[in-house]
């Protein structure tokens, strides 16, 4: 599916305007015990994928070195060792842009290229199994009673969709990364962008998000809402520099906060 992001039910049914048909039947006839339609709905606990969900902190350096190889042989383009570096940086700055100039080539077209070839690249390797769930994911479920649950990442959209098929992260109701291209690294948090839509696609007036980085934290308060930081081990001994909502040390911490609203 396309940019938006996606709506999942447990059920298997997606797309908003289903709900609506859902709502037209009475409650008689609703059988599955997990329906959101009795679910409080204003609410939204938003999480990072990186770091939060999934161990690591993101894709690796090397996935955009070969990204750009593979454009590269794609294009049949001879590339020098200096003009190589600026290009498999996951950055679109001027940088990539004057490599881009000398190179003879639009830099937003060929950003979005190697862009496409890193997140297929990433999907490979997390397919292969270089990554791993967090463990204490496994509170999804509970946390997804008390309140519409979305996956919002930084990482590429492709990434974060097949994260959610591949673990079957069944619980979000949401999902969305962030788009290839210069617009999507743009649009990338601190900025608020696809935590806005996000509340806005759930019907949430209020939310909070879950994250590791101090852009996450930076992000949600720019979205108007709350912030929860989950500190492990690879984020230990970070000096946030911003003042999160509150500061957990698992996502079960999560658990009585929801539930006590
Ligand atoms: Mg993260």
């Amino acid at each position: 599916m396309g940019p938006g992001g996606r709506y999942r039910r447990t059920d298997g049914a997606h797309a908003r305007d289903e709900r609506t048909t859902t709502e037209t039947i009475p409650m008689t006839t609703v059988h599955d015990t997990e329906s959101r339609t009795d679910r409080r709905t204003d609410h939204a606990v938003l999480f990072d994928m990186d770091g939060v969900i999934l161990e690591g902190r993101g894709t690796d350096a090397s996935v955009h070195r070969r990204a750009l190889e593979d454009v590269l042989t794609d294009r049949e383009l001879e590339v020098d060792g200096d003009l190589r570096e600026p290009l498999e940086t996951y950055e679109y700055d001027d940088g990539f842009r004057a490599a881009c100039e000398r190179l003879g080539v639009d830099a937003a077209e060929f950003f979005h290229a190697r862009e496409k070839r890193s997140a297929k690249r990433s999907v490979s390797r997390l397919a292969a199994g270089t990554r791993r769930l967090c463990p204490d994911v496994d509170a999804l479920e509970a946390i997804a009673e008390h309140a519409v649950v979305g996956l919002v990442s930084n990482n590429y959209d492709p990434t974060v969709e097949f994260v959610v098929d591949h673990f079957r992260l069944t619980e979000f109701g949401y999902v969305r990364g962030r788009d290839l291209g210069p617009n999507g690294f743009r649009r990338r948090k601190p900025d608020p962008h696809y935590l806005n839509e996000a509340l806005d696609a759930l019907d949430a007036s209020e939310g909070l998000y879950v994250g590791d980085r101090a852009t996450d934290v930076i992000a949600a308060e720019r979205a108007g809402i709350d912030s929860a930081f989950v500190r492990r081990d690879h984020n230990a001994s970070l000096d946030l520099g911003v003042e999160p909502t509150v500061e957990i040390g698992s996502l079960h911490d999560l658990i009585p906060l929801v539930s006590d609203r």
